[in-house]
C-alpha cells in the first residue's frame, strides 16, 4: 500500500508543521519513558522487563534521530509533496509498533496508558484519508484481538505491570476490557473520520456558495456596466441640447427659461458625474478587466489636468487650489488610474468644503515612494466614520446634508486604483476644521510592472 497516498491534509506547509512536531513531541515521549522507567527501577518493587523496556526507549531515540537528521540535516526540510506524506506515514507506523510493544511490557491491558492508543487513533483518522486511517485502527484492533487471545491462552507471558494483582482475576477479564479498548479505537476512528468528512462537505457547500456569490456579483458588474453605458448616450446628449437652448443657438429664450434651463443642466452634470463613478465603479471591479500598462508620467502634469477638469466647481465655490510640486517630479503609473485618484481627491475637497476656503495638493519623493496630499478646510469626518468611508455606497451623515448628490462609490473606486498601483492610503480629519488625504505610490510602478485587475 502506498501510505503516501493516504495522506488528507492537503496543504504542503501543514504536513511539514505536522512532521516537525512529531520529532519533537517523540524527543519529549522517549525522555518520558526512559525518565519513568528510571524512576521505576530506583523507587519501586515493579518486576517488569526492564532492559527490554530500556532497550524499547533507546530504539525510540535513535529511530527518532534518524527521522531528525534525514528530516533536518539531510533533507532541509525540503522533502517533495509524496516523500513528505510516505515520511509521516511511516513514523505513524513505527510510533504504533513501538507504542505497542512498550504496553504490552508494561502490563498490557492493565497499563491505564493503553489509551494512549486512542490519541494515536484519532490524530492518524485526522491526518489520513478514511480508508487508510480505518487500515491503521482495524490493523490495530486486530493486533490487540491476537494478544488478548495469545495472552488469554497463556501462548505468550503476562507482564504484570502491579505485582500485587490477580493473575487469574486480569485474564477472566481479559475479554471484556479488550472488547472495551478495541471499540473505542474502532468509535474513535469513525466519529473522527465523520466529522471530517461533514466538515469537507461543509466546506464545499462554502465553495459552491462562493462562487455563486462570485458569478452573481460578475452578472451585477456586468450589468450596472451595461446599464450606466446606455443611460449616459442620452443624458450626455440632453446635455447637449441644454447647452444649445442656452448659446442661443434654438432662437431667443426668455431669462426664466435661461434659468431653467441653467437649473436643469447643472442636475444632468451631476448625473453625469454620477454615472461616470458608477461605470468607473463597475469596470475597477470587473473581474476580468484588460492589464492596465503602466508609463513614467510627470506629476505636475496630472495635478494640471486635474485642476483643469475641476475648474468650473472651485469656481463656482469661489475656491482656490495651491499646488506644490517640485519640478521633474515623475513616478511611473498607469495615467488613467493616476486621474481617477487625483480627480476623486480633489472633487471630494471641494464639494466638502465651504466657499471660498482653500484646497492645497502637495507631491513629493521619499524613498522610492512618491506621496500626493489633498488638503482641505473642509467639514471633516468624525473619527468613528474614518475607517468606513472607503466602504462602498458609505457617505457621512453630513455630507448627505450637504451635498444630495452623490453615490459614496469615488473613494472605493479610488481605494482600488491605489491597490492596483501598488501603493497605500491614509487620511487624518477634524470635524468643521478639514481633512488630508495622503496617497503613497512606488516610483518604479508597482512590483507585477503593469497593472493587474
Ligand atoms: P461621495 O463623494 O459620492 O459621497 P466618496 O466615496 O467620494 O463618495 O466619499 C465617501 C464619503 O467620504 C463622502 O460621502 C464623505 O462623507 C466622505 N469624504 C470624502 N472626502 C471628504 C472630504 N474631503 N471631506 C469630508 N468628507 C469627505
Amino acid at each position: 500500500m502506498d501510505l503516501g497516498r493516504g495522506l488528507d491534509v492537503a496543504d504542503y506547509s501543514t504536513v511539514n508543521r505536522v512532521v516537525r512536531w512529531f520529532i519533537n513531541l517523540r524527543w519529549i515521549a522517549a525522555g518520558g519513558v526512559l525518565a519513568a522507567l528510571g524512576v521505576a527501577v530506583a523507587f519501586t518493587r515493579l518486576e517488569l522487563p526492564f532492559p527490554v523496556l530500556f532497550l524499547l526507549s533507546g530504539i525510540l531515540a535513535c529511530v527518532n534521530a534518524s527521522y531528525w537528521l534525514f528530516f533536518h540535516v539531510l533533507r532541509r526540510e525540503q522533502l517533495a509533496q509524496g516523500e513528505l506524506a510516505a515520511f509521516l506515514s511511516v513514523q505513524v507506523a513505527g510510533d504504533y509498533l513501538l507504542l505497542f510493544f512498550l504496553i504490552y511490557f508494561t502490563g498490557f491491558l492493565e497499563n491505564p496508558l493503553v489509551f494512549f492508543f486512542v490519541f494515536h487513533t484519532l490524530l492518524t483518522a485526522y491526518l489520513f484519508r478514511t480508508g487508510t486511517a480505518l487500515v491503521f485502527a482495524g490493523g490495530l484492533v486486530a493486533v490487540f484481538a491476537a494478544t488478548v487471545g495469545a495472552e488469554y491462552a497463556g501462548l505468550i507471558p503476562h507482564h504484570a505491570l502491579f505485582p500485587s494483582a490477580d493473575p487469574a482475576a486480569y485474564v477472566l477479564q481479559l475479554p471484556l476490557r479488550g472488547a472495551g479498548l478495541a471499540g473505542t479505537i474502532a468509535i474513535s476512528a469513525y466519529l473522527m473520520t465523520s466529522i471530517k468528512r461533514r466538515i469537507a462537505e461543509k466546506g464545499r457547500r462554502i465553495e459552491i456558495e462562493l462562487d455563486r456569490y462570485k458569478t452573481l456579483d460578475r452578472v451585477k458588474s456586468n450589468f450596472l456596466l451595461q446599464v450606466t453605458h446606455e443611460l449616459r448616450g442620452p443624458l450626455a446628449a440632453i446635455n447637449g441640447y441644454h447647452e444649445m437652448i442656452a448659446r442661443g443657438i434654438t432662437g431667443e429664450s426668455t431669462p426664466r427659461t435661461l434659468e431653467t434651463i441653467g437649473k436643469a443642466s447643472r442636475r444632468t452634470d451631476n448625473l453625469l458625474t454620477m454615472i461616470d463613478e458608477m461605470i468607473d465603479f463597475a469596470y475597477m471591479t470587473a473581474e476580468l478587466r484588460p492589464k492596465l500598462e503602466a508609463a513614467p508620467l510627470a506629476v505636475a502634469e496630472l495635478i494640471g489636468e486635474t485642476l483643469d477638469a475641476c475648474s468650473a466647481l472651485a469656481d463656482t465655490k469661489r475656491m482656490r487650489v495651491q499646488t506644490h510640486c517640485p519640478p521633474g517630479l515623475e513616478l511611473r503609473a498607469n495615467r488613467d488610474l493616476m486621474r481617477i485618484i487625483l480627480a476623486n481627491l480633489l472633487t471630494n475637497s471641494l464639494k466638502y468644503s465651504p466657499e471660498g476656503s482653500t484646497v492645497t495638493i502637495t507631491a513629493g519623493a521619499d524613498g522610492g515612494e512618491v506621496c500626493l496630499m489633498v488638503k482641505d478646510e473642509g467639514i471633516g469626518i468624525p473619527p468613528e466614520e474614518l475607517d468606513r468611508i472607503f466602504e462602498e455606497f458609505y457617505r457621512t451623515r453630513r455630507a448627505r446634508e450637504l451635498e444630495r448628490d452623490g453615490t459614496g462609490l469615488g473613494l472605493s473606486i479610488l481605494k482600488k486604483a491605489v491597490e492596483d498601483l501598488g501603493g497605500r492610503i491614509a487620511v487624518t480629519s477634524e470635524v468643521d476644521k478639514g481633512s488630508s488625504f495622503f496617497i503613497y505610490l512606488p516610483q518604479d510602478g508597482p512590483r507585477t510592472g503593469g497593472t493587474t485587475p
